[in-house]
Order: C-alpha cells, then sequence, then structure tokens
C-alpha cells in the first residue's frame, strides 16, 4: 500500500478489501462468508435498530519487527462477547468461530497491516446485530456476525503523554445492575452528551463516579481506570464496569513486577494520594492521567505535577507493547500468530 501515509493515520475509518460475516438462522450458526461490501441489507425491523440487540468488540493486529502479525488474547475477547451475547440474549458467538474469522479477516486484507516503524495497528472490530424482524421486545429468531478491520494510527503521536479528565455527575454512562459490564451500543448512546461536555470543556475525556452514590470512581469515558501508590497497582471494583482485557493484562504485568494488586471500590477522594494514574484499554494500552477536575466541587486531583506519565505507568505500557510486538517473551500465552 504505498500510498497511504501509516504514520498519520488517525483513528477513523479506512475502506479496506473484505470483510467476513456468519449467519444464524434456525438456532445454528452457519458458513463464513467472504464479502467486500461495506455495507450490510437488513430488515427495518431488525432488533438491533429498535431495541438495541448491538454487541461489539475491539481488538488490534500488530505487524512486529520479526516481520509476522500478531493479535493479542483473541480468546479473551470471545469470551467477552460471550458473556454480552448472555446479558441480552443473543446467541453466542462460538470461540473457534470468533478466531478463525478473526484470522481469516487479518489475512484477507494484510496489505493494511501498517508497517512496525509507523506505529500504526490493524483495528478489528467484531460486530453481532439480531437481524430477525420483530414488534413487540423479544430477542431475535436471527443475528448477524461479522468483522471488518480498518488501519488507525498510532494513539500518542508525540510520545507517550498525560491527559486531563473531567468528573460529570449529570449522566451515568450504565445503570448499577445495567448493561455497564457488556460491550453493547447503548452504553456508549447513553456516553455522548457527558462525553461532548468534556470534550467542549478541553478535556481529553469525562470520569465517570458510581451510579447509585456517586462516591467511587467506576470508568474513564471508555477506558478502566487504575491508580499506583506504594507499588500497589488499584483498580475500581463496580458491578458497571467493562472488564478491559489490558487492565487484566496490567495487573498480571504488575504483580510480574512484584507489585501489589488491589481490586477494590475507590472512593473520590483517594484520587488525592495516587502517585500515578491512568486510563487502560486496547486503543492506547495506557493514556496516562496528569489531572482530574471535580468542577461541582471545586476540586482539582493533581495527579502529575510536572504533567510527564509516571515511571511504573511508563514500565507498565513498554511492557505491553513489547509483548504484543513479540519484542518480549509471551510467558503468559497471550499472543496468535497470523501466518
Ligand atoms: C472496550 C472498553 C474498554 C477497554 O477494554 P479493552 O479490552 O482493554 O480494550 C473499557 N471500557 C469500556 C466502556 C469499553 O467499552
Amino acid at each position: 500500500m504505498e500510498n497511504i501515509d501509516w504514520s498519520h493515520l488517525s483513528f477513523g475509518y479506512m475502506p479496506t478489501d473484505y470483510n467476513v460475516r456468519c449467519y444464524y438462522r434456525d438456532g445454528k450458526w452457519g458458513e463464513i462468508e467472504v464479502s467486500s461490501s461495506e455495507t450490510i441489507n437488513i430488515h427495518m425491523a431488525a432488533t438491533c435498530l429498535h431495541y438495541g440487540q448491538e454487541a461489539f468488540e475491539g481488538q488490534k493486529a500488530f505487524r512486529c519487527p520479526d516481520g509476522k502479525i500478531r493479535i493479542f488474547r483473541i480468546e479473551d475477547n470471545a469470551a467477552r462477547l460471550q458473556s454480552t451475547c448472555r446479558g441480552i440474549l443473543m446467541p453466542e458467538v462460538p470461540t473457534e468461530l470468533f478466531v478463525e474469522m478473526t484470522k481469516k479477516v487479518i489475512k484477507l486484507n494484510e496489505r493494511f497491516v501498517p508497517p512496525y516503524e509507523s506505529g500504526a495497528a490493524l483495528y478489528i472490530r467484531p460486530l453481532l446485530i439480531g437481524t430477525g424482524a420483530q414488534v413487540g421486545v423479544h430477542p431475535a429468531d436471527e443475528y448477524l456476525f461479522l468483522i471488518f478491520v480498518t488501519p488507525v494510527g498510532p494513539y500518542f503521536k508525540g510520545g507517550f503523554a498525560t491527559n486531563d479528565y473531567v468528573i460529570i455527575r449529570e449522566f451515568d454512562r450504565a445503570a448499577p445492575l445495567g448493561t455497564g459490564t457488556y460491550k453493547v451500543g447503548g452504553n456508549y448512546a447513553a456516553s455522548l452528551r457527558a462525553n461532548k461536555i468534556a470534550h467542549d470543556a478541553g478535556y481529553s475525556c469525562e470520569f465517570y463516579l458510581d451510579a447509585k452514590e456517586k462516591k467511587y470512581i467506576d470508568e474513564c469515558g471508555a477506558a478502566n481506570f487504575f491508580g499506583i501508590k506504594n507499588n500497589t497497582y488499584i483498580t475500581p471494583k463496580s458491578t458497571s464496569i467493562l472488564p478491559s482485557i489490558t487492565n487484566r493484562s496490567l495487573q498480571q504485568l504488575a504483580l510480574d513486577l512484584g507489585m501489589k494488586v488491589e481490586c477494590r471500590q475507590i472512593p473520590e477522594e483517594e484520587l488525592a494520594t495516587f502517585e500515578e494514574a491512568g486510563a487502560c484499554g486496547t486503543a492506547a494500552v495506557i493514556s496516562p492521567i496528569a489531572r482530574i477536575d471535580d468542577m461541582e466541587n471545586h476540586k482539582s486531583y493533581v495527579i502529575s505535577k510536572d504533567g510527564k506519565p509516571g515511571p511504573i505507568s511508563e514500565k507498565l505500557y513498554t511492557k505491553l507493547r513489547n509483548i504484543q510486538y513479540g519484542i518480549e517473551p509471551d510467558t503468559h500465552n497471550w499472543i496468535t500468530v497470523i501466518d
């Protein structure tokens, strides 16, 4: 792809050659189909359109220094999609089908996997939608599972850097016993207003407290939160947080580094005590936090005094990236090589 400027890609959509699809009909999944069309043709009464029977996932494929393409913890994405399926009554996509379709769509679009030096990656977007027609509120009887890919640019264009966040209390992304633990589009629709308020005020993202008491830390926009103090990695426990695979990996790497890991409720005031903090997810791995403002209470939690990422965040970030790029040994069996 000599005409793509790999190092200046944004996190946007760019057409690629193929996507892969599989239909669920008559109680079973069909054959994998390859499509070169960017559109889908569905019934106007499909449940995904009216009642939000929609789930997605997000992964990345990396071109590595040894020339190979690697993907990260793919079976965990399959398992999380299965959990989402149980949550909103959709048929589970079997792990083998999920993995086979992922490998297939990467290979079919191999020329769109950005070169290692660019820092860019191939973003993988699995999507599961209820396509069967219903007017009453019921789960559909037919579903479409598809995966498309699109190259995306490096998250940190000017190097690993910090961001500022703002606590928003007027809107929740998910209810305490709602769909927050599932990767469904509805949670994103619910987050758009808070996200716009934060962006308009000049922040990188909105910061959520728990929906019930507004006392404990929940999520940072569409990423999990972690704080670091006293050689301990601390991340919130909540019934409305999406279980991030990046967060789980960072917890393991923190243990490997001899740190302690705590998964528990984190009161807002504790923000003042962290030596480092970050948002984590597939997009950035770690997006270090400089400051979190609580405008309503006229408080500002300054986490990084010099505005730079902390040493432990940087260490965890580098370690995870090196495993993803096949530079450091994959001691936890997280990597699948595409061949
Ligand atoms: C996808 C997502 C994350 C990050 O999960 P990863 O598996 O680490 O990419 C965190 N929070 C929300 C709300 C998400 O949708």
